[in-house]
């Protein structure tokens, strides 16, 4: 086989190191830029369905996956006000039966950790770290980045995995700056031991409430507790100290429950994001560069599917570029194809579910429980059936 130029990634994160993994495996080589001084996560928990097995399993990483993971025995989501259960949708045995494959809760770093160890051990990926790509060319036959330091790269196409603020999409779909919602985040991650409110500890759990929730799952064998907190505020997009951030905590999480108020206190006020997602687009691709993961099509966390749609698409993109022997435009096409409906999907079902959350009291909210109260497990595992059956990938040949 002659020899390779190879394919850039931009972005180490989730779906730029499962494109890597999944073109090595097929032979191509390809060289990973990543912006931060080196390849890591941030420390929070991340939630992955059934879906992301069949990825996992393709990588042959599954087992390994599953030896840091936390099966949670429900995914529970409460009425914040009232702290009655609204949902449950058991993820044990009868879970496992329909959708082959366990929900499960991780530290993210530890996740991050095994796509990076299996790329350290693949010679056909080079990782580049603070490389902060500023600049792009496409030449036709071949393209070049330029970092922030001055340093060129060139290879044979640019696989674009820069997550929801990304430089590419500007170029490429130009739609601007994320679309804030409106809302913030906290996330924090305590020990077990320091979680002495009445909560569950072995679900994935969320209090959902007028324009707030708060999701708790536990981490590393429940010696660890992941708390999320959201809310809605004027003062999303600005920055403020500790002590404001307490004072507007208390304020929006005064009518919460005091079993879920109670996680309030333990959260780390040096972590606040405004919570963005973008709109569904087309045209993710031009001559040799490609969008994918969250710059392609970032949604709001409500669905928990943001990476492992990225994770989807970086085991798709590697088969198909493989199918077409390097034949960028059809491999492009055919991924874009293959990936925007169910993409979008997550998009638009992740805004519904956002707002369906966070109902005020009134005719809607009521609405929603009586709906809600009819749903048993079959109907439940049904809505979620083409979302955790996993992604159909076209044109792709077994290995
Ligand atoms: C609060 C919260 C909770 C979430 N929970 C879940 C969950 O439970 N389950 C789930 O599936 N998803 C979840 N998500 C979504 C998930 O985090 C993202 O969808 C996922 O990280 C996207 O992966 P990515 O590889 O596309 O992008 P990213 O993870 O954002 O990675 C992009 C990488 O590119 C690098 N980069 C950026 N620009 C450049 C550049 N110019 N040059 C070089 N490198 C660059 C960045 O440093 C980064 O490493 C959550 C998100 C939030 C905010």
């Amino acid at each position: 086989m002659a020899e390779r130029d190879p394919i850039l990634i931009v972005g180490g994160g989730l779906g730029g190191l499962t494109t890597a993994l999944s073109l090595a495996r097929r032979g191509w080589p390809t060289r990973v830029l990543e912006g931060a001084p080196q390849f890591g996560a941030i420390g929070y928990g991340i939630q992955f369905g059934p879906n992301v097995f069949h990825v996992f399993d393709r990588l042959g990483l599954s087992e390994q996956v599953g030896a840091i993971a936390d099966f949670p025995a429900a995914l529970s989501m409460m009425d914040a006000l009232s702290g009655k259960e609204l949902i449950h949708i058991p993820t044990g045995a009868s879970f496992r039966a329909r959708f082959k494959y366990p929900y499960i809760v991780v530290h993210r770093i530890d996740v991050h950790n095994i796509l990076l160890d299996a790329c350290r051990r693949t010679a056909a990926i080079e990782l580049v770290s603070d490389a902060l790509v500023t600049s792009f060319h496409d030449q036709g036959d071949g393209v070049t980045v330029e970092t922030k330091d001055g340093r060129t790269f060139s290879g044979a196409a640019i696989v674009a995995a820069d997550g929801l603020s990304s430089l590419f999409r500007a170029k490429l779909i130009g739609d601007g700056d994320p679309r804030p919602s409106g809302y913030v985040a906290f996330r924090t991650i305590v020990p077990m031991a320091e979680v002495k409110t009445d909560v569950s500890r072995d679900i994935v759990a969320l209090w959902g409430g007028p324009g707030l929730h708060i999701v708790h799952y536990p981490l590393r064998g429940g010696t660890e507790f992941n708390i999320v907190a959201v809310f809605r505020t004027a003062t999303h997009s600005e920055r403020g100290d500790p002590a404001a951030y307490r004072a507007e905590l208390e304020s929006a999480y005064r009518d919460v429950h005091p079993a879920a108020r109670a996680l309030i206190g333990l959260l780390d006020m040096r972590w606040r994001r405004a919570v963005s997602d973008r709109e569904p687009a087309r045209h993710w691709h031009k001559g040799r560069v490609v969008l994918l993961g969250d710059s392609a099509h970032a949604p709001l966390q409500s669905l928990a599917q943001g990476a492992g749609m990225a994770i989807e698409d970086g085991l798709c993109l590697g088969e198909l570029i493989s199918a077409t022997d390097g034949d960028f435009t059809s491999a492009f096409r055919q991924f874009e194809a293959a990936r925007l409906i169910r993409t979008a999907r997550v998009q638009l079902e992740s805004r519904a579910i956002w707002d369906f959350y966070h109902l005020d009291a009134g005719v809607a909210r009521d609405v929603r429980n009586a709906t809600i109260a009819d749903w048993d497990e079959a109907h439940l595992f049904d809505c979620l059936a083409w979302l955790y059956d996993g992604a159909v990938l076209p044109g792709v040949k077994a290995l």
